[in-house]
Order: C-alpha cells, then structure tokens, then sequence
C-alpha cells in the first residue's frame, strides 16, 4: 500500500457529511466534546502545552486543537475532510481562537516537516485508517527527539464491541450507527508494537471510561475500551 492510499474515502465522508453539527456539544460529537477535558488533562500531566508547536494529527473540526490552542500552543490540525476542515477554520475564527489547519495526510505533512513539532496528538482517529502504522510512524516522524506523542483508540477486546458499538451506537445511541467498526478497533500491544518500531517509548496508558448511569466519563486503568497512550520520541 502507498502512502497515498492510506485513507478510506467512506470514512473522510462519513464525518465530513456531519461537519456542520461537529460543534453541537449535544449533537453527534457529544462524546469527544465530554471527554476532552479527560484528554487534555491527561496530555498536560506530561507536558507544558504553552509555547509548543503541536499539530493535531485527524482534527475533525477541531475539538482537540482548539483546546490545545486554548492552552497556548501553536496548534496545527490537519485532516483530509475538506469540510471539516472549513468548519475548523471557521470555527476558530468565531471562537477567535489561534489555531491553524491544513488538508493534508500525516504522512505527506511528515515529508514536508520531519522532527518539527514539539509534540503531536492523534486521537479517535487510528481506527479509521487502513494502515494505522503508517499513521503511527508519520507522528514519530513530525516530532523532534524528545518530544511527546499521544494517541487515543478502541481496544479489539469483545467488550469494546459490547460497550462502544452495542451499548454507544444501539442502544444508548450516543454515537451514529457506524461510526465504527470492530475490526479496525487496535489492541494496546500492536500500538505499542508499531509505535517502539518508529522510535517511540511506550510512557502510559489509560482508560477512558463511560458510567451510563451519571453519563460521565472517567479516566482509569481500565483499557479494555477506549483508551488513552503517551510516548516519547527516542533522543
Ligand atoms: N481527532 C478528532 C476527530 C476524531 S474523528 C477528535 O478526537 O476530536 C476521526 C477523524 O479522522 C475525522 O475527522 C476523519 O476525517 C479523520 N480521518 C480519517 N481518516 C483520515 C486520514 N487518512 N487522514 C487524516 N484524517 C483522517
């Protein structure tokens, strides 16, 4: 596969049709509007956000970016949804927030601006591509030595297929059904298989919890579902 390839169009316009809701804090994207916080604090429990150049691998509109740019980063978001990508930028502008976005694929950008980025995210996004390892790399690729990558995906654990797709999308339809797919869904070790073979050093992982009883999420060592992981760019 070449790197041009590694992107599934079915899954660039599955979101790209819901890009004007990406900000509906009720809407489809609830979910990664609640747990931002979660991710953002989890990112700052290893690094000084403020000041670094960051780019946010898979932005979507821009939840994550924003929050990142929020805590004084040089922010890039980067994804291959045209759409989604507009309503980042527009959304940025309203919001008067100083984030950057471009269209373009990790690996291309990787090309274009080896070991540039203090530190780089790529959330909820992995389990979307054909070939995450190729997106793995590319972000090892983006940050300079020292630097932090964080990555967030589905567990391919039976429970996940209960709770993230049965439970999520069925019957508490907090997601579109379809959003994902349990085949894709990446299990800890083959993330941190691929990522030490890029040059990143496993730092944690944390779960990402959902008690449907408060409707809240929660970060805990359950990593069965969602998680969360840091790594470390080798010096
Ligand atoms: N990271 C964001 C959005 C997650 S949704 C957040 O967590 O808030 C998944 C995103 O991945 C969508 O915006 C989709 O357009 C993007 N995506 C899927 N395949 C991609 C690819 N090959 N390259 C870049 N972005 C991709």
């Amino acid at each position: 596969m070449t790197v041009k390839d590694n992107v599934h169009l079915h899954e660039i316009n599955k979101f790209g049709s819901m890009a004007e809701r990406w900000w509906d804090t009720q809407g489809e994207f609830k979910t990664l509007h609640d747990i931002n916080p979660l991710r953002l604090q989890f990112i700052q429990s290893y690094i000084d956000i403020a000041d670094k150049r960051m780019v946010d691998v898979g932005c979507g509109g821009g939840i994550l970016t924003e929050g990142l740019a929020k805590l004084g980063a040089d922010a890039l978001g980067i994804d291959l949804s045209e759409e989604l990508i507009d309503i980042a930028d527009l959304h940025g502008l309203e919001s008067g927030i100083n984030a950057h976005y471009h269209k373009i694929s990790a690996e291309a950008l990787a090309e274009q601006q080896p070991e540039s980025f203090d530190h780089v995210t790529c959330m909820e996004m992995l389990e979307h591509v054909p070939d995450p390892g190729s997106i793995i790399s590319a972000c090892a690729t983006l940050v300079k030595p020292g630097g932090m990558v964080f990555f967030s995906t589905l567990n391919r654990k039976p429970k996940a297929y209960l709770l993230a797709i049965l439970a999520a999308e069925h019957i508490l339809q907090m997601l579109p059904k379809g959003t994902h797919d349990y085949k894709t869904f990446i299990k800890p070790s083959e993330l941190s298989q691929s990522a030490r073979a890029a040059g990143l050093e496993l730092q944690s992982m944390i779960g990402i919890e959902y008690n449907p009883f408060n409707k809240r999420f929660s970060t805990g060592k359950d990593i069965d579902v969602n998680y969360i992981a840091a790594f470390k760019r080798i010096e």
